[in-house]
């Protein structure tokens, strides 16, 4: 009945409490908290098994100096964890949640490393959200899962609204199945310009949803990939980038953004080289755009099919940097052709002095390396002159312009050299 790594009781214990405390009777209350820890998958991948079973035993001493009096910890599986607490009286519950989410701010030490491994967590209340352990589980998953939903890192009581948000995000699931086939994407791009010159558009994606309106790609691309699905909708958006570009003015560049799931799929290199054939658009015009994430799994050989898009001709961007587990062990070993700098440090570059440090020292560091530098998300002339001064390479942002229509190219162009001569 017990966990042999972390000696809390598992999953069969669990049950077996579960099944004894419930249905609760007479003013009784009892909490489930499905506990879950956020990002220990990459611990795992990247400092191995023994490292993550070091963060799973302090995972449960952490938990076990916590929980008070009349809570117990288990382990279900994995990194998921769970508490249940009785007699609690409302409010009790979401205090020791709290607690818990605080214990995991700080970081573990695994061979002299500091790690950071957050916990989420979803609390369901006995008799309220369900009143036998079936019932009890679900809400709390359910409230897990919107904890999730919200950032990670925090707890969530489960309440009757969650289940409309689930619903709706299952409805969305289900449609996104036959999206491809209705024709219900399309691709908006955003210019890139170069000392006030635009240099190139990156293609972003878009989900007309027949009743749902306008589906932002971060809501729906995650669910495309957990369900397989984004393989065959990234090859869509590669067809269709560059086909477009191929009508451009030769000297403009596309950059399309490559997921996990796209990336180790077999055959990308493949399937890149056709795609490039059928639309006669030169290699060096295309930009693939890949995240942090891409590189941590350690399942294929990511760097050689970096490198064999290398060879291609075809440019590497490295999005969203420095807001996930950045590596830097990857830029001495693959030679990116671009470092995009997030949007979130771009936000308050002109007044935050710590957005400035951070991004003057991304830009000291990829001219050092030779690559270039891309800002995300700039919106105002200030931001612009503050990137520039300071040797940013290109910008791309709102200030620019705003995602647009393939048909609305042509038009800002035009208008854009105007502006220019
Ligand atoms: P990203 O690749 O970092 O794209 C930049 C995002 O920032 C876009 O959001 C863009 O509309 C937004 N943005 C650009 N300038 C500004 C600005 O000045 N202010 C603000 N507030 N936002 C700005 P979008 O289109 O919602 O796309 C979100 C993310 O979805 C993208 O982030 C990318 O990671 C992903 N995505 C989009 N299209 C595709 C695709 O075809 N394939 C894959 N795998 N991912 C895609
Ligand atoms: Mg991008
Ligand atoms: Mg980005």
């Amino acid at each position: 009945m017990h966990d042999a790594l972390t000696g809390l009781p598992n999953r069969r214990q669990f049950s077996s409490d579960l099944d004894n405390h419930l249905p609760v009777q007479g003013g009784e209350r009892l909490s489930l908290m499905q506990i879950d820890l956020d990002d220990f998958k990459p611990v795992n991948d990247t400092l191995g098994h023994a490292a993550g079973d070091v963060v799973l035993r302090e995972t449960a001493k952490r938990l076990q100096a916590v929980l008070s009096e009349g809570a117990i910890a288990y382990r279900l599986a994995g990194d998921e964890f769970a508490a249940i607490q009785r007699g609690g009286r409302l409010g009790q519950a979401e205090r020791l949640a709290e607690a818990i989410i605080t214990a995991f701010k700080e970081p573990f030490t695994v061979d002299g490393i500091d790690v950071f491994v957050g916990a989420s967590i979803g609390i369901a209340i006995a008799p309220e959200d369900g009143n036998d352990g079936e019932q009890l589980m679900r809400a709390a998953d359910i409230a897990l899962y919107a904890a999730k939903n919200d950032g990670r890192g925090r707890a969530r009581s489960f309440n009757r609204s969650m289940l409309i948000m689930l619903e709706q995000r299952e409805m969305l699931r289900r449609s996104l199945r036959v999206a491809l086939q209705e024709r219900q994407f399309f691709i908006e791009y955003q210019p890139l310009a170069e000392a006030g010159v635009i240099v190139g558009f990156e293609a972003l994606l878009r989900w007309q949803h027949p009743f749902a309106g306008i589906v932002p790609p971060n809501v729906f691309i995650p669910m495309a990939e957990a369900d397989g699905l984004m393989g065959e909708i990234g090859e869509w958006v590669l067809e269709q980038a560059c086909r477009q570009a191929s009508a451009w003015p030769a000297h403009f560049t596309v950059a399309v953004n490559v997921s996990p799931a796209e990336f180790l799929r077999k055959g990308l290199t493949d399937r890149v080289a056709h795609i490039l054939d059928s639309a006669d658009l030169r290699p060096e015009r295309l930009e693939l755009e890949i995240t942090e994430s891409v590189l941590l799994e350690r399942t294929t050989n990511n760097l050689d099919t970096l490198h064999t898009l290398e060879v291609l001709g075809v440019r590497i961007s490295l999005d969203d940097f420095g807001t996930r587990y950045s590596s830097l062990a990857y830029l001495k070993n693959f030679p990116f052709d671009t470092i995009k700098i997030d949007r979130y440090f771009i936000r308050d570059v002109a007044t935050d002095e710590k957005s400035q440090t951070i991004v003057r020292s991304i830009i000291a560091m990829a001219h050092g390396l030779g690559m270039r530098v891309t800002a995300e998300g700039v919106e105002t002339e200030t931001q612009a002159n503050w990137l520039q001064k300071r040797g940013c390479d290109r910008l791309q942002g709102n200030l620019l312009s705003v995602p647009m229509s393939p048909d609305a190219i042509e038009g800002f162009l035009r208008q854009a050299s105007l502006a220019t001569q």
